[in-house]
């Protein structure tokens, strides 16, 4: 499963979970994806970088999220408010290839999968647990 965080165009934030990638990318071009609150079918989703998580739940889950938010800010580049133009500039060979993360609005996400660069969602880190000793 696969979880994005995602916006309408107005700017409300929801989750979304899906089987796969491709699974999004059906609902989306469908129109079968739509906002809790306004009901706007003009669905982006928001973080970008590589964001597969595995199948178990609960704790396993948040401490999935957690390895792959770790890794990912330990190895990729920060491209902070760039990623939408760096990941263009890469897919397009200009810039050099690597795996960035950052941010991204709902319409520059649409128009970077509009011209297939492939970008996915980091799932938001969960809250800090206590330690039980
Ligand atoms: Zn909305």
């Amino acid at each position: 499963m696969i979880r994005y965080a995602l916006a309408c165009a107005t700017g409300h934030e929801f989750e979304g979970w899906f089987a796969s990638s491709a699974d999004y990318d059906d609902q989306e071009s469908g129109g079968l994806l739509h906002c809790p609150v306004c009901n706007s079918s003009r669905i982006a989703k928001q973080i970008m970088a590589p964001g597969v998580v595995s199948q178990r739940s609960g704790d396993g889950m948040m401490e999935a999220i957690n390895q792959l938010r770790d890794h990912v800010e330990a190895t990729y580049e920060n491209v902070g408010d760039a990623f939408a133009s760096e990941a263009r500039a890469i897919h397009e060979g200009k810039a050099e290839t690597r795996e960035i993360f950052g941010q991204a609005t709902p319409r520059e996400v649409e128009g970077l999968v509009a011209d297939g660069v492939p970008v996915a969602a980091l799932p938001p880190r969960p809250p800090a647990k206590r330690q039980m000793n």
